[in-house]
């Protein structure tokens, strides 16, 4: 790749005849502005690829044409490209090219659940491990990354793209693909390659803090703010509050329970899910600071598994601390809570019946099917009713490691416990029940999941009235028939 001057870098575009400009000497390939097609740098001059669809509406403080400053080198933005999941309940996202003109070095920018990486193209591409060895959760040795964890894999494709590219992604191109993570934040891709215009390549680079980069703006790297945005029903019209439109996915209503995913304009109506049987502790739109960060409720899951046959159920508050941190789980089984953060997967090393992360041993407690069984809020991905993982649970002296595996991706976490008064105080609320307060024994295993919990006995009461009720209105002659209105809709409960 030659730098050339100037005028060997301008050229009419080979589909509509305007004049191209390529700014950057690396760039391989160039979405023309007025015809929207990729034009492609060969050795024959400018050629046309294909057209272009239109960019999806992905807020973000980067735009191509932008610049600034990182760690006091500059860079300028490129270009941009947006990609999805094949066959996998996903939203777009997207990527920035960056280049510093003063190495000619190009770098890869995404945000992706409140954090930041970037990446880099490993040239010459090394020779990449057969995909079939890739499984999530998997350890192999990679160059310029180490010795790193296998955190998804599977299909994207190029939705759409804009500006000067390094590579030649033509529009609807589908390459296989994995992601992986190592400690100390390393994080990639291996790119599979479409056989045709995309080559084979390795991707690494790193998590990184925000605050190291500075836009000409004055303004630091941060997707814009979380304004409280109102969504409406598009069954009931109930105002549903919008706490994180740029990574929300799936919204279901608190008010009739239909579930919507969000799209540009609005939301479109999927099905419906059937009501949660039991009120969350913590209002959905809470707002509260829990360990010093400040959080808004903004889903909730009741999430459940069978063993032996007997059912054990669980519920899930989904807390959205900002753009930079992101989302933090809360737990609550038994009345006891968990404080549930993510942990990259690179940190975890896991060797059968135990794990290790920061130097600290975790032994294997229990591994078990974890269904979705109910939902309600603002979820980042495409929730559905009964949805399953693989929930794997290793036990320390200071909290939980969670491994939760499906047949594409692996999310680790970490679990720390919290007390009820402490979820009291956090959110201005009545503290939830303790289990010290109900269970015979203070101290009383964790594993032991029976036990009548006060919000089983209400729910009881509930169900009887509700009951007594239905059963006086049959005595009365019956309604039309119209039957409680609970389904699962067309498009969930199944892949
Ligand atoms: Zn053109
Ligand atoms: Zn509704």
């Amino acid at each position: 790749m030659t730098a050339g001057s100037v005028l060997d870098r301008q050229a009419p575009c080979p589909n509509c005849g305007a004049t191209l400009t390529f700014k950057f000497a690396g760039a391989r390939a160039q979405v023309c502005k007025y015809c929207k097609f990729l034009v492609a740098r060969t050795d024959r001059g400018l050629v046309r690829v294909g057209q272009v669809a239109d960019l999806v509406e992905i807020p973000s403080p980067l735009a191509v044409g932008r610049g600034g400053y990182w760690e006091r080198k500059r860079f300028e933005v490129e270009g941009r490209i947006q990609l999805d999941r094949v066959g996998a309940a996903s939203a777009p996202w997207q990527e920035f090219f960056i280049q510093l003109p003063d190495s000619g070095d190009g770098y890869w920018i995404a945000f992706a659940q409140g954090r930041w990486y970037w990446t880099k193209e490993i040239t010459p591409a090394p020779q990449l491990p057969p995909m079939q060895m890739l499984r999530p959760g998997a350890q192999i040795q990679l160059p310029a990354a180490g010795l790193v964890t296998i955190s998804e894999v599977g299909r994207r494709r190029i939705v759409s793209e804009e500006g000067e590219l390094p590579n030649v992604p033509a529009p609807g191109a589908i390459t296989p693909y994995a992601d992986f993570a190592g400690p100390n934040g390393v994080f990639g891709t291996l790119d599979y390659g479409d056989g045709q215009s995309i080559a084979p390549s390795l991707y690494v680079g790193r998590q990184f803090d925000p605050g190291v980069f500075k836009l000409d703006s004055g303004a630091p790297l941060e997707v814009p703010k979380a304004e409280v945005k109102e969504a409406s029903c598009p069954t009931c019209g109930g105002s549903l509050p919008l706490v994180a439109p740029g990574t929300t996915e799936r919204i279901v209503c608190r008010y009739c329970g239909t579930i919507s995913d969000l799209r540009q304009g609005g939301l479109a109506a999927l099905g419906q899910a059937p009501k949660p049987p039991i009120q969350p502790f913590i209002p959905l739109g809470a707002e509260g600071t829990l360990r010093g960060r400040k959080v808004i409720m903004i889903g909730f899951v009741m999430r459940g598994t069978f063993v032996e046959g007997e059912h054990y159920g669980w519920r899930e508050y989904l807390l959205y601390a900002g753009p930079s941190d992101g989302y933090i789980w809360l737990m609550e089984e038994d009345d006891r809570w968990q404080l549930v953060v993510p942990v990259p997967t690179g940190e975890i090393q896991m060797a059968g019946s135990f794990a290790t992360l920061a130097g600290k041993t975790y032994n294997f407690k229990q591994s078990v099917q974890a269904q979705v069984e109910y939902v309600v809020g603002e979820l980042y991905w495409k929730v559905e009713i009964g949805e399953t993982v693989q929930a794997t649970e290793f036990q320390g002296p200071d909290g939980i490691l969670s491994v939760e595996r499906d047949a594409n991706e692996v999310n680790t976490s970490f679990c720390h416990p919290l007390t009820a008064q402490e979820i009291g105080q956090a959110f201005n609320i009545a503290p939830p029940p303790s289990p010290g307060l109900f269970a015979a024994e203070p101290g009383s295993s964790s594993s032991e999941r029976r036990g009548c919990s006060p919000v089983l006995v209400i729910v009881l009461i509930v169900v009887a009235i509700i009951l007594l009720i239905l059963i006086a209105d049959c005595d009365g002659g019956g309604s039309s028939g119209g039957g409680s209105g609970i389904y699962i809709g067309p498009g969930i409960g199944g892949k």
